[in-house]
């Protein structure tokens, strides 16, 4: 389903007088100044600040300074913000007590690939909550609260499981001293809050504001000799004042001038680009794919060996193999030829390389386009895939079948990190949406006992689980996986949040890989018994 939303349009300046730049400049850096200043403050009071809501941040620093213009301080503020806020959750995170008990070895249950049944496997840890952990977690929180849980533990008034919960802190206190819990919890926070002390530093000029004039933020220059043709108006410093900033406009790019003039209360984003010049980033209105609430989900692997995607119903799409087979070639011959410290690359041969990447790009396009027909045809309409990044292939590194080829070479030249984008950016125009999900596992983790092992990949075609013996093709299972990851609600809830501008599609949460592999096999105990519902999905 597609409807209204924002998209944000670059303006570049055109023949931006040197005094006007200037002061856009001077402005810059009192606001990144100013940014730095409230950073070193935040940093310096981090328990204070660290249970603000954004909102409420805004709303104090605005009190506390007002020296900032209201066009500016609402984003400067945010800014700082949001760039302590995964501070402010991992102190958070960190200030929490569990009782932690070796719970023995583990072993290999069958024979694997470098492994015997009855092999050494890792040392397992049990984390747990117990009466004493919750105490101690209630104390870091309020510190100074002996007299408020004596009053509480001998409320009648309230609800039950609350005045158990009071009572066993107060049990605790009783049985090791106040005194004796409270440095063990003021050890713990300033521990970790010195973990986290540095200031977060901002080193880029670009800021942003927020425009409410009466004029037009675009209008057409009236003077019709001159070589600008528009100008961006923009809220500036004093309540009222206005500055015109030339820019190029081009109506094939930008779009009508009349949709930047539906709202009056615009945000834009100042970037300072080389020459003196600025760019302006404002927002206007286009369309977005919203899945609908039937939402029919398919999985998708990428992986290069076999195939280009495999999706989660087997189907396979190949990329054009000869073009990469080429591209192969001249990276070989390249370096070769590079074992000469002298040799430079002429431009013959690096235009030859750079024809068969755009070629490469432009024939991954198409396939991306056959992939959404296709899911056209089987009425799906949202995919599932792995949030690559550039250290995507790396499973190929000790693949010792792979010496025809630089493998590596291919992959980083390939640039197949970009290739969620160019998916996202075919699939609006069939109405499909695109979610992420991590990478981490997608290739090792048995979809059917939840098993997470190396020898679960006997070799890059076949995934066989070392513990129950599932087996399947290896990229067929790793589309099952990533889609697991949105099916399983346990998953998606700890996995992935839904994504900022609302679309309905997912993104991983920020989130170490020992976290996902921790989250993918608490699922394990509960997967046993779902798994029918796996089968389902499994077929
Ligand atoms: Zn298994």
């Amino acid at each position: 389903m597609l409807v209204d939303s924002k998209y944000s349009k670059i303006f570049e300046s055109y023949l931006l007088s040197d005094s006007k730049y200037n002061e856009i400049y001077n402005h810059a850096v009192e606001i990144l100044a100013h940014k730095n200043l409230v950073s070193n403050e935040v940093s310096s009071n981090l328990e204070f600040y660290i249970e603000m809501s954004k909102n409420n941040f805004v709303k104090f620093m605005r009190a506390k300074y007002s020296i900032i213009s209201s066009n500016f301080d609402y984003h400067l503020y945010s800014d700082v913000y949001v760039a302590y806020e995964n501070k402010f959750k991992a102190v958070q995170k960190k200030m929490k007590f569990e009782k932690i008990t070796y719970s023995g070895v583990e072993y290999y249950k069958r024979n694997c690939k470098n492994k015997k049944k009855g092999d050494f496997k890792k040392h397992s840890f049990i984390k747990e909550k117990t009466s004493l952990s919750n105490c101690l977690n209630f104390l870091i929180k309020y510190p100074n609260s002996e007299l408020f849980i004596n009053n509480q533990s001998n409320d009648n008034t309230l609800s039950e499981p609350k005045k158990l919960f009071y009572e066993n802190i107060k049990n605790q206190i009783d049985k090791f001293g106040f005194a004796r819990l409270s440095s063990l919890v003021q050890l713990k926070r300033s521990t970790v809050l010195n973990k986290y002390s540095n200031p977060v530093e901002f080193k880029s000029l670009t800021f942003r504001g927020r425009s409410r004039l009466t004029t037009n933020i675009i209008s057409y220059n009236k003077n019709y000799n001159s070589v600008i043709n528009n100008f961006i108006n923009i809220s500036w410093l004093e309540r009222g004042s206005k500055l015109s900033i030339p820019v190029k406009y081009s109506k094939k790019y930008h779009g009508l001038l009349k949709k930047y003039h539906k709202n009056t209360d615009t945000e834009y984003r100042i970037k300072f680009l080389k020459n003196q010049k600025i760019s302006v980033i404002i927002c206007t209105d286009g369309q977005r794919v919203i899945p609908d609430n039937k939402t029919n989900f398919c999985g998708i692997d990428v992986n290069v060996k076999h195939n280009l995607f495999c999706l989660s119903d087997g189907t396979t799409f190949d990329y054009n193999r000869k073009l990469v087979n080429d591209l192969a070639k001249e990276l070989v011959k390249i370096d070769e030829l590079k074992k000469d410290k002298n040799y430079k690359i002429g431009k013959q041969r690096q235009n030859m390389v750079d024809t068969i990447k755009n070629k490469i790009k432009k024939s991954n396009e198409e396939l991306c386009s056959e992939v959404c027909k296709y899911l056209n045809s089987k009425g799906l309409d949202h995919i599932v895939m792995e949030n690559l990044d550039n250290s995507f292939g790396k499973n190929f590194v000790d693949d010792k079948n792979n010496f025809d080829i630089n493998f590596n070479r291919v992959l980083s030249a390939l640039n197949l990190s970009s290739l969620k984008d160019i998916m996202k950016h075919v699939a609006m125009k069939y109405g499909i949406s695109v979610s992420l999900v991590q990478s981490a596992y997608t290739s090792k983790n048995c979809p059917v006992c939840g098993c997470i092992d190396d020898g679960n990949r006997p070799d890059q075609e076949t995934f066989c689980c070392v513990e129950c013996g599932h087996k399947d093709n290896a990229d067929h299972n790793s589309a099952i996986n990533i889609l697991n990851r949105v099916l399983l609600t346990v998953l998606k809830q700890r996995l992935l949040k839904l994504n900022k501008i609302d679309d309905g599609t997912f993104e991983p949460k920020d989130l170490k890989i020992s976290e996902v592999k921790e989250i993918l096999l608490s699922l394990r105990s509960n997967l046993y018994k779902k798994v029918e519902i796996l089968h389902t999905v499994l077929v």
